[in-house]
């Protein structure tokens, strides 16, 4: 996802780009893509400094961290980027070694000669779009702890008395009782 920078109006550009899944390799590879990566946004020019603000779309494959099986999970996210020409490395940098981030740095991107890649920020902001713990759905029953079984796909049949149940019979006879 290559851009051209003198091709850059001063208005800005505006893109819409479709990645195709086979050719955007995301790291670690536990993540599959289903989708293809759609971007559209905006570059803009501040005199050397490049900054991409725009939108991703995909789809991916992840496994249920609960039964383990695996669904499909949608991402829609923004993305943003700032991007400064790499500096060659000089003498007098070499003279200052310590040279103190700033926070705004940390998410600085690099490009070489007159082209920017947005391949990594969109990257990044994929992994970020991913949920902490990858669930099927909600209410994922997950397995049974006796059997293995993916429970849902209906009770496994170890504990046909299970504690709910249990309790619902005491309500039951109470309820008898009270009679
Ligand atoms: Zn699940
Ligand atoms: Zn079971």
């Amino acid at each position: 996802m290559l851009f051209v920078i003198d091709e850059i109006p001063t208005a800005g550009l505006n893109f819409s780009v479709v990645k195709k899944k086979e050719e955007f390799a995301i790291d670690p590879l536990e993540y599959s893509l289903v989708g293809d990566i759609e971007v559209a946004g905006t570059l803009s020019l501040s005199g050397k400094d490049v900054y991409l603000s725009g939108a991703i779309k995909t789809e991916l494959k992840l496994n249920c961290s609960r039964c383990l099986e695996p669904f499909q999970f949608p991402v829609e996210s923004k993305v943003t980027a700032h991007f400064v020409p790499r500096e060659e490395p000089d003498k007098d940098s070499v003279e200052h070694p310590e040279v103190e981030l700033s926070t705004s740095d940390i998410d600085i991107e690099y490009y070489d000669g007159n082209r920017v890649d947005i391949h990594q920020p969109v990257h990044d902001q994929i992994l970020l779009a991913l949920p902490f713990v990858a669930a099927c759905r909600k209410d994922c029953k997950g397995l049974c702890s006796e059997c293995g079984a993916n429970l849902n796909k209906g009770p496994c049949g170890c504990s046909p008395d299970g504690p709910v149940d249990l309790r619902l019979d005491v309500l039951r006879s109470l309820k008898e009782k009270l009679k």
